[in-house]
């Protein structure tokens, strides 16, 4: 329709499939599916084993430019190409998108399930509760924070022998360990399996965690953007002795929880990296983990059906599978490795010479951020190496690093975006040909998606095409699946077949190259990532840095890759500098520690992880009508 009706209008008028419909068009065994109404569906791991002789399907990573605060449609652009890829050219893919928090769905971005006729439906249940896996993911963060205070509590107000015999109390006529406990005990070398035997010793440095109040890095959480919370009190009701402490909340999707679900590869794997986590250290130094709180287990037993994917489908009914949502910020922004994994092997086939499927995912922000994590960070946890990436540009963000006016919600676009300018969008693209390049520099196949606006013009477009090829895209293709669905990236979806299936081209697998290795020192990494993809010609580490650099490298941690928070504006640490900066010196202010999660997290600005909420705010918008269906959102 012209105009482009909203997204939840556009998402009402289309009847979804049985979930179970999707599920078996998608070579989903009825009996590795749990369907939770008949819109969404848990996928169980089991998959995973049943068709681990598969060949994978191809691996297409959406990406994009520098963008402007409204986006400029990666999300879109990886629902589009799928549809297209699933409706029109009758291939099997899966769009794979990670879950939205609901902080910003009622602040001020709105959904996160595509735009216009490329979504995932129903919209607002994707937008919204989902399948609980962000519930699960506060309530595991939330017991974790519950038990650390309450130890330091038990600690402060008993004597060693006594907080011992609490802590392994006499059940069915016997003190027994849990299997935690062994796990405690084995990192402090002692080899007993009775209670009774430990020494007195033995039984001060099993019971005392002796936190340091000040060192506590665990954080509550709620998923709303509620910028209250920031910065409060515990513990100020009489029961808790004085027992005060600042702390604060962060949005759930900032729980290192969150972070663990999406890069865990297995089960046991996120048990283990969610006993790893790292909450405080101790007064004589020593890291805390989970483990030694006694909580991984029960963190585990919160999340072990936050692990399954979520299926639900596109407004064309393709499959999408929603798993996982860590914040961009300071963590990955991608989906989860479970999901691309599954995904994989579904649109895999029996032996390599076969036509495969195809598996669209998402990296969030810009490449230079997303795409280098994605690579960096996900790819080294998963082994999956991309077959193509495709980097999302508009000629309203490329006009912006041109010198265009800045562009903002709500506020009218300026002249420059509604008529054409081709001097103005040729500068800027130089923003796209850096992108293109450092995605080049992973040694991956770069494919430029011009995600097509209404004021665009062709000649517009001519000129990413050339500037995309100059810079060692293999091409660039106009796509406009926002206002016409899969039909409109039909050519989108026909360039990744054809690149996809080019023998002339080496698999990206021996291509493949990361940024860093493990083994380099921190500063090391640190300075290949600003150095070689954001262009600095320098990175400064402020004091408190430096003194990180020096801890983890005491406490064991600096072989784990590195996560950069900085701004997604620019491609230096300054959201004013479009375009290409150059010659800027990068400021690394503190580093932080993802254990369970396992990378280091640089801070090059001062990073909210709990967002606050605009003056009009989504939230206004939204109703329910006497049909009980949701409007407003968007
Ligand atoms: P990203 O994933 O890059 O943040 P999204 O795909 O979420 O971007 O798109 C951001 C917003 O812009 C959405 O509201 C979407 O509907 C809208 N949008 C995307 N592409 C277009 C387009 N070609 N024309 C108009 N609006 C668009």
């Amino acid at each position: 329709l012209t105009p482009v009706p909203s997204d939840y209008e556009i998402s009402r008028a289309q009847t979804p499939k049985q979930i179970t419909k999707v599920a078996s068009e998608s070579s989903i065994p009825a009996e590795d599916l749990e369907p939770y109404g008949s819109t969404k569906a848990k996928v169980k791991l089991s998959v995973l084993e049943k068709f681990k002789n598969r060949e994978n399907g191809k691996y297409i990573l959406v990406t994009g430019i520098t963008p402007t605060p409204l986006g400029e449609g990666k999300s879109t652009t990886t629902v589009g190409l799928a549809q297209a890829l699933g409706a029109h050219l009758n291939r099997l893919v899966f769009a794979n998108v990670r879950q939205p928090s609901m902080g910003p769905t009622f602040g001020i971005k709105g959904g996160a399930a595509g735009g216009g006729y490329s979504q995932v439906i129903p919209m607002d249940e994707f937008n919204m509760h989902l399948t609980g896996d962000i519930h699960a993911i506060s309530m595991a963060n939330n017991l974790l924070a519950a038990a650390i205070d309450t130890r330091m509590f038990h600690e402060s107000t008993q004597k060693d022998g006594p907080l011992y015999r609490r802590l392994v109390p006499v059940k069915n006529g016997a003190r027994k360990f849990s299997p935690s406990m062994f796990i405690r005990l084995k990192k402090l070398g002692i080899d007993k399996t009775n209670p009774d035997d430990l020494t007195p010793e033995e039984i001060t440095k099993f019971a005392r965690l002796d936190i340091d109040p000040q060192s506590i890095t665990w954080k509550r959480v709620v998923d709303c953007n509620d910028r209250f919370l920031r910065g409060i009190t515990i513990g100020e009701a009489p029961t808790e002795k004085g027992m005060t402490r600042s702390t604060g909340f962060e949005i759930s999707v900032a729980s290192e929880c969150m972070a663990i679900l999406a890069l865990s590869t297995s089960l046991k794997d996120m048990r283990d990296r969610l006993g790893r986590i790292v909450v405080a250290t101790s007064k004589s130094g020593e890291p805390v983990t989970c483990d030694d709180i006694g909580a991984g287990g029960a963190l585990t037993a919160l999340l072990k059906d936050a692990i399954k994917p979520t299926l639900m489908q596109t407004l064309e009914g393709t499959p999408v599978m929603i798993h996982a949502g860590p914040f961009a910020n300071i963590s990955i922004g991608a989906n989860s490795i479970i999901a691309d994994k599954i995904s994989l092997k579904l649109a895999g086939t029996e032996s390599a010479s076969e036509d495969s499927g195809y598996v669209v995912t998402e990296a969030g922000f810009d490449f230079t951020m997303g795409g280098e994590r994605f690579l960096n960070i996900k790819t080294r946890n998963s082994g999956l190496v991309p077959d193509l990436v495709i980097v999302v540009a508009t000629v309203r963000a490329l006009k912006v690093h041109g010198g265009g006016a800045e562009v903002k919600a709500g506020v009218p676009l300026a002249k420059e975006y509604v008529t054409e300018n081709v001097e103005m969008l040729a500068k800027g693209c130089a923003n796209l040909q850096k992108h293109i390049q450092n995605a080049r520099s992973f040694g991956l196949n770069v494919l430029v998606a011009i995600n097509a606006m209404k004021n665009d013009t062709p000649a517009e477009h001519e000129v990413i095409k050339k500037y995309s090829q100059e810079a060692g895209a293999i091409d660039a293709v106009i796509s406009d699946h926002w206002a016409n669905g899969g039909l409109g990236a039909v050519k989108l979806a026909e360039k990744v077949v054809e690149i996809t299936n080019d023998v002339s081209l080496p698999p990206s697998k021996d291509t493949f190259k990361f940024t860093y290795e493990l083994s380099d020192p921190i500063d090391v990494k640190i300075r290949k990532i600003a150095q070689n993809l954001y262009g600095a010609a320098d990175v400064e580490f402020l004091p408190a840095a430096q003194e990180k650099l020096e801890l983890y490298a005491k406490q064991g941690f600096d072989n784990l890759p590195i996560c950069i928070a900085k701004t997604q504006y620019s491609l230096s640490h300054d959201a004013a500098q479009k375009g290409v900066p150059k010659g800027f010196i990068f400021p690394i202010r503190d580093i932080k520690a993802s254990i369970g999660a396992g990378y280091l997290y640089a801070l090059a600005a001062e990073i909210q992880t709990i967002p606050g909420l605009p003056t009009h705010c989504g939230f206004m918008d939204v109703e329910v009508n006497d049909d009980g269906e949701i409007e407003g959102l968007f």
